[in-house]
């Protein structure tokens, strides 16, 4: 059975984010937009409370900044990624989020690793974007962070990346019989998945 995926395309420079079941946000912005966030949720019966867990695809600043606006959810990231979130580190993290908040969007409970079941999905790891990065899968979604893109771009590798890792981690996409992509930033790929994966595997 797959997951119930809502899409909310990110404001101005947040990521995207998705709601999962009515209860599981992943990702959530850069933290400055959470008003619209919240409409958002609401427009879709959700209220910010009704967020249990929070799911960071990675470390970086416009998709973790906004996960102190849900001060009850827990919140998982990969172990490597946690290090940056933990640290306030404003160079791993790729920006400053920890200074309008007094770093309370630095706290992490649950510490994933490749192979997790969390939420429906399995977690896979895709370092190359970041060393944490993930994507989540649940047999034809792919929740993509800023791994993949649409129309075969992936994520820039000079902010805590590596080109050689994100090579081996689009090679193990490719193995997926992938749907739909929901990734960080940009439009929702449906139907053809695999084809962008495709894409952006001979574009590395
Ligand atoms: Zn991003
Ligand atoms: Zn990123």
């Amino acid at each position: 059975m797959t997951s119930e995926i809502i899409s909310i395309l990110g404001y101005f420079n947040d990521s995207n984010y998705y709601l999962i079941n009515k209860n599981t946000l992943v990702d959530t912005g850069t933290g400055e937009f959470s008003d619209y966030l919240f409409s958002k949720l609401r427009e879709n019966g959700v209220e910010p409370d009704d967020i249990e867990l929070i799911i960071n695809t990675h470390c970086h600043f416009d998709h973790i900044g906004g996960n102190y606006a849900f001060p009850n959810a827990k919140i998982a990231v990969h172990r490597l990624d946690a290090v940056s979130m933990r640290n306030k580190d404003t160079l791993g993290t790729g920006g400053s989020a920890f200074l309008i908040n007094d770093g309370a969007n630095s706290r992490v409970d649950i510490e994933l690793e490749d192979g997790d079941e969390i939420s429906g999905f399995k977690v896979i790891h895709t370092p190359g974007h970041t060393k944490g990065g993930i994507c989540l899968w649940d047999g034809e979604n792919l929740i993509s962070g800023d791994t993949i893109f649409a129309g075969g771009g992936v994520g820039r590798m000079d902010i805590g990346g590596d080109y050689k890792d994100m090579k081996n981690s689009v090679e193990k996409l490719l193995e997926l019989d992938i749907k739909n992509i929901y990734p960080g930033h940009g439009p929702i790929v449906e139907n053809n998945g695999k084809d962008h994966i495709k894409l952006s595997y001979s574009m590395l």
